[in-house]
Order: structure tokens, then C-alpha cells, then sequence
């Protein structure tokens, strides 16, 4: 039975981080009739991709189905690192080691492109670089980690070091863990006003943004593309999609071949309410970021001005409204941070992240048609840094691979079609997995 007296009076179901940056939702009144690029979706990577586009004099207009930033880019966690989560590979077959330095390489380009973007332009949003940990589930776990440190630290400069129950006790504030590996090259910003700062970036380099434009159908033109949208039609010398998990849910919608490559997960945030000062000194006393290091993860940090505690996860594999996914959050709250059982949620909301069957992101195309997809639940810094590769791809005549996330389209299976029927029971065996490995560490 959820309890129902953890809600506050003034809950409500859109994401916390609003209050700071509201995307908006104002609809042109006409769309212009031929550009140079139009990007289809705009979080970070399309707006990042429109900004360099803009910059250097291409002619870029950015439509979105809903209001501006309003996907992931404006709901997530808002931790930010450069490499932490690239390489897991999918039923643990190892990654090439030449291949996964460059991923690593490339990653960490991503944190120094997102902290330079902040000081270029000026994006004032909470950043704290203070840090991350990645807490460990079950002792068996510090093994693993103890076997990438050497690669992270040496090829994505990320300055991590394990440490064990105690010190992890004193970082965190609970005693939940069996140690963390502690991440000096990773931080947290307000995610709603990093997006906010970047598309007042794109937008003064002379690219034109719009929200509530869908755009319904793509056809091959000569000389480029015509959009369909329900404010008319579009032709575009290119077009860019950056639709991430938001992409049509359709079998024969915008872009099947990109539905194909990825699937699309619903993952569930809370923001508590304003916590006592001294009781706020309990948890995160020194201000990292927290993910976990099981499977079906729960990951948390404070509010940039230290009073809240937003913490995240994948709540159900089953389709719940927000206040069920709150009870579910904040239960898994408490058991980590019995200190806020009386503690009551004002914000429940989710997001949708991409995960792809290589587990890695993916940017590519050609002949005009580009894409970036494939954030795996990590794309604050990743899916900024791949819509900037994206425009320096398209910049450079779209030939010729930018990086090493520049393979193409994310592999595709034959029994998937973009419908994710599997995850109900997919969730389910994961959290049954987390939960036997915690009684019975192996
Ligand atoms: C709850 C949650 C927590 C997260 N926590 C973290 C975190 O702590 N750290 C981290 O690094 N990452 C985190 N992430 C992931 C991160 O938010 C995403 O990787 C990133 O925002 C993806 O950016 P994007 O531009 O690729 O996609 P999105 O921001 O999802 O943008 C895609 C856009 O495409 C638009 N679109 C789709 N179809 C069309 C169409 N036909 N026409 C027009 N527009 C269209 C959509 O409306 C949408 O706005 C989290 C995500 C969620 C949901």
C-alpha cells in the first residue's frame, strides 16, 4: 500500500529543475520555407549541433515536438563526468582495448567541451564541480572497478581512486555501501538552466529554435530534404535527427532505422522539500553526485544550493503515474537515508533515456541525412559533445568519421522493431539480480 503523507501540499508532476528554466513552448507563426540544416529535436545534442552549425554561418533552424528542452534534457539528474559509463559492454564481452581508449579519450573531450561551453558563454547553472561516487552495491563490485582504474585514469584524466566503508560513510552520509570509487573529474549542474544557457547560445548564433512543431514526415528531394510539419512544409540543403529516445513511436514513423537502433527507457526522479539546515548536513556532506553500482540503479545529488535531495532511478519497468514512482523512490530513499523518513517529496516526474544494443552512443550519416543517439541514461556532457561533433562532421562535407563514436547507425537485432515489449521482464530479472547479489554477495 503507497503511503500517501510523504507528499508535500504543493507536489506536483512536472520536473523540479523548472522552477529555475521553464522550457518554452511558444509556436512560430510561420516557418521559414528552405534553411541549410534543419535539426529535428532540441536538448542538448540538437542545440549543441545548431549552435556550432550557427556559428559558423550555416543557416540552421531547430523544430521540436514539444516545448524547448522539455525531454530528457531538461528532467535528468544533472551529474556530469567525462567517460565513467562508456564501455560497459552488453553481456560483459570485453571492448577492444584500442577502441575503448579512444571511447574513453573522446568522452572526456566531452567534459572539457561542456565546462568550456559554461565559460564561453557564460551559462550560469549551478555547477559544482565537487565530484562523484560510484558506491559500491556488494564488495564484489570494488574488484570490478579496481580493474578500470588504471584505463580511466590514464585515458579519460578522470582522477579515481577507490575507497572503502568508512571513508565512503563519511562522503556520503549513510552507511548503505561497501565503499565507492571516488571521481575528482565529475561534478553536478541544474540541468533545466544548462539547457536554458545553451540554446541562448544557439539562439544568438543566429539559429532559429521552435517547440511545438512536430515534424511528421522526411522525404528525399532533389537537392536536400522537405519536412513536413504542422506548420508547413520545410526544405533543408540537411537535416539532423537528435530525437534520442523521443524518436516516433510509430513502426513507420519519422526514422524507422534509428527506432530500430535503440530502446527507449522511462526512468523516474523526486525533489524532496527544503530539509532543515542540520538535518541537510547529514546527507552528501561533501556535495558529490551518487550512482550505484548494480544494475537497475539509483542515483542521487543535492540541489545546487544544498537544501534537497533529488534522487533518481528506474522505479518500475511498468507503467506507474508519479506518485507511485515517487512512493517507490522515496522508499529506496529512506533505506539508504533513514534520517528522511519524515522528509516530504514536492516534485515526481520521469524521462525517457536511450540505451542502445552495443551500449554505446552513436553518431553518423551521410548524403545530407545525419543523426546522434544513444545517450545510455548519460548524456549531459556525451549528447552535447555529440551534437557539437555532429556540426563539426557536417562542417567538414559529412564524410569521414569525427570520432570514435562516428560508426553509424547502433546495431539491430532482428527480433526488435523499436517496440521494447521485453523490458517488463528484462526490468524485473535486473532487480531480482540486484536484490540476490546483495543477499548473497558473489
Ligand atoms: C530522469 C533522467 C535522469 C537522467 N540523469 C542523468 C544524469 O544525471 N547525467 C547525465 O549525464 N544524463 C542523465 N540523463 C540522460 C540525459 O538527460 C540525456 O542523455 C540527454 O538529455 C539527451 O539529450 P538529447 O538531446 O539527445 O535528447 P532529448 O533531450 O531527449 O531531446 C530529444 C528531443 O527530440 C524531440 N523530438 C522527437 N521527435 C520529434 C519530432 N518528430 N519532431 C520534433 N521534435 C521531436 C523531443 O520532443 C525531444 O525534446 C537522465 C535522463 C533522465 C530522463
Amino acid at each position: 500500500m503507497a503511503r500517501t503523507d510523504i507528499f508535500a501540499d504543493d507536489f506536483s508532476t512536472t520536473p523540479w529543475w523548472w522552477h529555475g528554466f521553464r522550457p518554452p513552448a511558444e509556436a512560430p507563426d510561420a516557418l521559414p520555407r528552405r534553411v541549410g540544416t534543419l535539426v529535428v529535436g532540441a536538448g542538448y545534442a540538437g542545440t549543441a549541433c545548431a549552435l556550432r552549425l550557427a556559428e559558423a554561418g550555416d543557416d540552421v533552424l531547430v523544430l521540436d515536438a514539444g516545448a524547448l528542452g522539455h525531454g530528457a534534457s531538461s528532467r535528468s539528474g544533472g551529474q556530469v563526468s567525462g567517460g565513467i559509463n562508456v564501455g560497459k559492454s552488453p553481456s560483459g564481452r570485453p571492448v577492444d582495448p584500442g577502441r575503448k581508449a579512444a571511447l574513453l579519450r573522446d568522452a572526456a573531450e566531452g567534459f572539457t567541451l561542456f565546462e568550456s561551453l559554461l565559460e564561453r558563454h557564460q551559462i550560469r547553472c549551478g555547477y559544482h564541480r565537487s565530484g562523484r561516487l560510484n558506491a559500491f552495491w556488494t564488495p564484489v563490485h570494488a574488484a570490478g572497478w579496481r580493474g578500470r582504474l588504471d584505463e580511466l585514469n590514464r585515458h579519460a584524466a578522470s582522477d579515481v581512486r577507490l575507497i572503502g566503508r568508512d571513508e565512503a560513510r563519511a562522503e556520503l552520509g549513510s552507511d548503505f555501501y561497501h565503499g565507492a570509487a571516488a571521481i575528482g573529474r565529475a561534478g553536478h549542474v541544474q540541468p533545466a538552466e544548462f539547457y536554458g544557457g545553451l540554446m541562448g547560445a544557439a539562439r544568438r548564433a543566429g539559429a532559429r529554435m521552435h517547440g511545438m512543431t512536430p515534424v511528421r514526415r522526411v522525404g528525399r528531394v532533389p537537392g536536400g530534404y522537405a519536412a513536413v510539419t504542422d506548420r508547413g512544409e520545410v526544405f533543408a540543403d540537411r537535416i539532423v535527427f537528435a530525437t534520442n529516445a523521443y524518436v516516433a513511436a510509430e513502426r513507420r514513423g519519422l526514422a524507422p532505422d534509428l527506432r530500430r537502433g535503440i530502446v527507449p527507457v522511462t526512468t523516474h526522479m523526486i525533489a524532496t522539500e527544503e530539509m532543515p539546515a542540520d538535518l541537510a548536513r547529514t546527507v552528501l556532506p561533501t556535495n558529490r553526485g551518487v550512482s550505484e553500482s548494480r544494475r537497475v540503479i539509483n542515483h542521487y545529488r543535492l540541489s545546487p544550493d544544498g537544501r534537497r535531495l533529488l534522487f533518481g532511478g528506474r522505479a518500475s519497468f511498468f507503467p506507474l503515474d508519479e506518485r507511485r514512482t515517487a512512493a517507490l523512490l522515496h522508499r529506496a530513499m529512506v533505506a539508504r537515508f533513514p534520517q528522511l523518513a519524515g522528509t516530504r517529496i514536492t516534485n515526481s516526474w520521469g524521462g525517457r533515456v536511450a540505451i542502445t544494443l552495443d551500449r554505446l552512443p552513436h553518431i553518423g550519416g551521410g548524403e545530407g541525412r545525419f543523426f546522434a543517439l544513444g545517450c545510455q541514461g548519460s548524456g549531459v556532457t556525451m549528447m552535447t559533445y555529440l551534437g557539437h561533433a555532429l556540426a563539426g562532421k557536417i562542417l567538414a562535407g559529412g564524410t569521414g568519421p569525427v570520432n570514435s563514436y562516428d560508426t553509424g547507425l547502433p546495431p539491430h537485432h532482428p527480433l526488435y522493431d523499436g517496440t521494447p515489449w521485453f523490458m517488463p521482464a528484462l526490468g524485473s530479472w535486473y532487480q531480482f539480480q540486484d536484490r540476490r547479489d546483495r543477499e548473497v554477495p558473489r
